[in-house]
Order: structure tokens, then C-alpha cells, then sequence
């Protein structure tokens, strides 16, 4: 994994979903297929982490139980991802271990992109698996599991070719303070090194009021802040009469009351309009910060990515970040060694850092995937050269968040309080601009609530301070 900080988007790592509110079973051997509980791991970006909140509500609304442990369940899910290639041979590994584990009666399922990707294929390589069901198909996991129950042993959700969105009545949402809603699934858009338009299918946006109806139910529940999910959230295009443009979807979900904070990702260049940055300037509801990917600062490379603007064209969306009214911090993503990456091209990648200064960077190591247009370029990087382009661009970066951090000291934020460390009286939480703010305060309990702390010092990756009464 290749980030070079931890003001984080959360969960580029993979890990399991904490049963929260659930309870966990005692029990070692796992129950019989219709005593029903189930183990769900997840890897991969936010969205596969929403999604494995959505699959555990509807096996919570069939009546299944979640556990902690695989062996202590009936029926095992790997929620996976094949952006890269470790992401994926990760899932192979996990389901390697039940060659000899597997316990009688008990299920595995592969969902997600590599089950899309790999298809039929995950049975000849693990005929201990049952289950195979890709992202875009997850609006049929109720009658795939009907099938399972039933006592199928193989069974399928491959389809591709579809315009519905997975919108379940019962979601078990693991963050208590901040809720995910995707509004868009799929992408359009054909990035030649990505898997995603093969493995989520094509673009299709929920309805405003779906989405709106949502936030009022999460608003009631006490959640104060939301964040919109879509591979290119701001591709949204509301497929209902009301025709609401993204932005004025945001400005509609920071309206409901008790809604806070309100935030989004991952925005798409070509689709970043002054009418988003307007949204940011009137309503202080929308968290000022921006998930910006570039992917490389020359433009050539871009060209050949497929990413459908120059390196010129994604300045003029940063200019317009820049100018707006109020301070918004701006991250992105980086691919280094893209094949036919010149030294040249890269150092056009360094010269964008240093003039857009970006507040964190998610860096990764082209990995060739397969169905991508890029799989079969010419001039293929070495993993070498990509391994020495990525800590160069790593280290440019981890200065520059230095600085700019730096600057921070002094200035007092609101803060979001989600950790409480093991030492006595420190906290941690996220400002609006999504900075870590790791804090001193004597009171007793914070957790989930808004404080303002004062910052006393900076570190590339996060910032320390003290709670201002
Ligand atoms: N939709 C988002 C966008 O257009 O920026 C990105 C979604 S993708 C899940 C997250 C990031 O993974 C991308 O921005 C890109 O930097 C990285 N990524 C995607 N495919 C990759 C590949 N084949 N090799 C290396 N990194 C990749
Ligand atoms: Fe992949 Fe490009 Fe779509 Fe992002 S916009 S999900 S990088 S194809």
C-alpha cells in the first residue's frame, strides 16, 4: 500500500466489519445453515465498505446473526477488490485457507469486483466456494441466498448489464457518527488502467429523493454527519423528474436538519463545475475539502490514461478551488510508472505537487489489470523504477504537507470526535477540511461529539492540540 499519509479516506486497507450492534456468537463450531450467522471481511475502497454495510443488512433482515470469527460462522463473505493486483491475490490467500478449514455445512461466498472479474473461474481455482456474486448484482443477493438455503451448491450474480442500484430497507452502518450513501454505482468513464467500468458496471444514479429520504432517516437516527459515495460522485445525474444537479443535491442533503457536515468522494475532473464550488462557498454545512484525482501531472500521460482533460484543464478546476471564498482543502491520487511513463512525464507529475500543494495524496504503483486497454501498451516500467518514482513522489509530498500543516498552528477547529486513545485524556477526530486532530481534553466523555480544539503542533500526517472551553 503506497499512501503517504494518514489524514485518511478511510480504509484504502482492507479489514473486517466490526459487528457493531450485533452480537457475537460464543459459539465455536459454526450453526447450521438455516440457524444462520454470518462472517462478512472487506476489502478495498469506502464504496466496498458501504457496500459490505448493505449485504450485512440484508442478511440481518433474513434473520442471520454476525460474527466475529470465520469459524464461528455458517456462512463466510469476502467482499474484495481487484483495483490492484495485491488486492486481489489477497482474497485468493484467504480463501486458500479453507482448502482444509472449511467446516460442514459451511457456505463461502466471493463478492465484489474480483468476483466479477475472476466469475465461474473462482470455482475451478476454490471449488470449496458456493457463492459468486459481482457489485452490480448485489440487488439479487436475497434470491441468491434463497438458492443457497435451498441448498444449491453453486450459484452466480455476474450480471453487468444492468441500470439498478443496490437500495436495501435494512443497512447496518458500522461508523456511529458518520453515515456513507452511495448516489452514483458503476462508472462511464474507461480510465485505460481501470477495472472498475468492467466489475461495477455502468453509471447509474438512486433517485434525489430516495437519497434525500435517506438522510432524513439517518438524521433521525442521530447521525450528523454524511458522506456521498461514488466512483465519480459528481457524474451524478438524477434519474427522477426532479432533475437535480449534484450540486444542488448536496446543498438539499446539508438542508435536513440535524444534518451537520456533509461530504463526498471521489469527484471526477471533467465533471467539476463552478456550480459545485458555489455550493462549498453559501453553505458552511459542506465540508471544504475536495477529492481531487489527477492521476499524473503530464499531459501526455493523461492522454494516454484516457482521463479526458489536460494537465491545463484540471489547474483551471484547482484555480477555481483556490479562489473560492472559503479555504478548501484539495487531495488527489497518483498513479506513478503508467507504461511509457517518461522521466520527463514524471517530473511534470513533481512540478504539479509543488504547484498545487495538496493538503494529502493517495500514491500508488501502476498495476496492470486485467480487460484494461493499458494491459497491452508498450514500454512497460520496471517495478524497480516504479518502487524509486513512488518513494521520490512520496517524499515531495510528505514536505509539502509539512509545510503546509505547519501553518495551521495556531488556528482553532471544530472537531469531529471519533477515537479516544489509550492514554488518559487524549482524543483524535477529523475537521471539516478532514485533517486528523489528535487533542488534550479533561472531559470525560467526547466521543461523537463537535468540540473546538486549538492546534499546538504539526506533523506531515496529522495535527495535535487541546480542547478550547
Ligand atoms: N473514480 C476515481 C477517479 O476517477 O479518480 C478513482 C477510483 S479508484 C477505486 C481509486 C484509485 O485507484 C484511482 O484514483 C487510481 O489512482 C488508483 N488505481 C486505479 N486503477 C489502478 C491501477 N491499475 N494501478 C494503480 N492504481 C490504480
Ligand atoms: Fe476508474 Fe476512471 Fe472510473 Fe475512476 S473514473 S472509477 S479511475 S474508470
Amino acid at each position: 500500500m503506497a499512501e503517504t499519509f494518514d489524514i485518511s479516506l478511510d480504509s484504502l486497507a482492507g479489514r473486517s466489519v466490526a459487528p457493531q450492534n450485533v452480537a457475537s456468537s460464543n459459539s465455536s463450531a459454526p450453526s447450521h445453515r438455516n440457524g444462520s450467522t454470518f462472517f462478512l471481511e472487506t476489502f478495498g475502497c469506502q464504496m466496498n465498505d458501504h457496500d459490505s454495510e448493505k449485504v450485512a443488512g440484508v442478511l440481518l433482515a433474513r434473520g442471520y446473526r454476525q460474527v466475529e470469527s470465520p469459524g464461528a460462522a455458517s456462512l463466510v463473505l469476502y467482499n474484495t477488490c481487484s483495483i490492484r493486483e495485491k488486492a486481489a491475490q489477497k482474497v485468493f490467500s484467504r480463501l486458500g485457507e479453507y482448502r482444509t478449514k472449511q467446516a460442514a455445512g459451511q457456505i463461502i461466498g466471493v463478492l465484489g469486483c474480483v468476483a466479477q472479474q475472476e466469475g465461474q473461474e473462482i470455482f475451478e481455482r476454490a471449488p470449496w466456494v458456493s457463492l459468486v456474486c459481482g457489485s452490480a448484482s448485489y440487488r439479487k443477493l436475497p434470491d441468491l441466498l434463497s438458492q443457497l438455503e435451498a441448498g444449491n451448491q453453486r450459484v452466480t450474480g455476474l450480471d453487468t448489464d444492468t441500470d439498478e442500484t443496490f437500495e436495501t430497507p435494512v443497512t447496518r452502518r458500522d461508523n456511529p457518527w458518520r453515515a456513507y450513501l452511495t448516489i452514483i454505482e458503476g462508472c462511464d468513464k474507461a480510465c485505460a488502467y481501470c477495472v472498475v467500468p468492467y466489475t461495477r458496471g455502468p453509471e447509474r444514479s438512486r433517485a434525489s429523493d430516495s437519497v434525500l429520504k435517506e438522510v432524513r432517516e439517518l438524521a433521525n437516527l442521530g447521525y450528523s454527519e454524511v458522506q456521498l459515495l461514488g466512483q465519480t460522485v459528481n457524474s451524478y445525474a438524477d434519474p427522477s423528474k426532479r432533475k437535480m444537479r449534484f450540486s444542488d443535491l448536496l446543498l438539499a442533503v446539508a438542508d435536513v436538519p440535524g444534518i451537520r457536515r456533509v461530504r463526498f468522494t471521489t469527484s471526477h475532473p471533467r465533471d467539476f463545475g463552478a456550480d459545485i464550488v458555489a455550493a462549498l462557498e453559501a453553505q458552511p454545512k459542506l465540508c471544504n475539502h475536495v477529492h481531487l484525482p489527477v492521476q499524473s501531472g503530464s499531459t501526455r500521460v493523461l492522454r494516454a490514461m484516457t482521463r479526458t482533460y489536460t494537465r491545463d484543464e484540471y489547474f483551471e478546476k484547482v484555480a477555481m478551488l483556490r479562489g473560492a471564498k472559503r479555504e478548501i482543502a484539495i487531495t488527489t491520487d497518483i498513479i506513478v510508472g503508467f507504461p511509457g511513463e517518461t522521466e520527463a512525464d514524471f517530473a511534470e507529475t513533481l512540478s504539479l505537487l509543488e504547484k498545487v500543494r495538496y493538503d494529502a495524496l493517495f500514491s500508488f504503483k501502476y498495476s496492470p489489470r486485467p480487460n484494461t486497454p493499458s494491459l497491452s501498451m508498450p514500454d512497460a516500467i520496471s517495478e524497480e523504477e516504479k518502487s524509486r518514482r513512488l518513494a521520490i513522489l512520496q517524499e515531495t509530498q510528505r514536505k509539502i504537507q509539512s509545510q503546509r500543516n505547519a501553518t495551521l498552528v495556531g488556528n482553532t477547529f471544530e472537531i469531529l470526535v471519533s477515537g479516544k486513545s489509550r492514554r488518559e485524556n487524549q482524543w483524535s477526530g477529523h475537521t471539516a477540511c478532514h485533517r486528523v486532530v489528535n487533542f488534550a481534553s479533561q472531559q470525560r466523555e467526547l466521543l461523537g461529539t463537535y468540540v473546538q480544539v486549538r492546534v499546538t503542533g504539526a506533523g506531515p500526517n496529522s495535527l495535535v492540540g487541546e480542547q478550547v472551553t
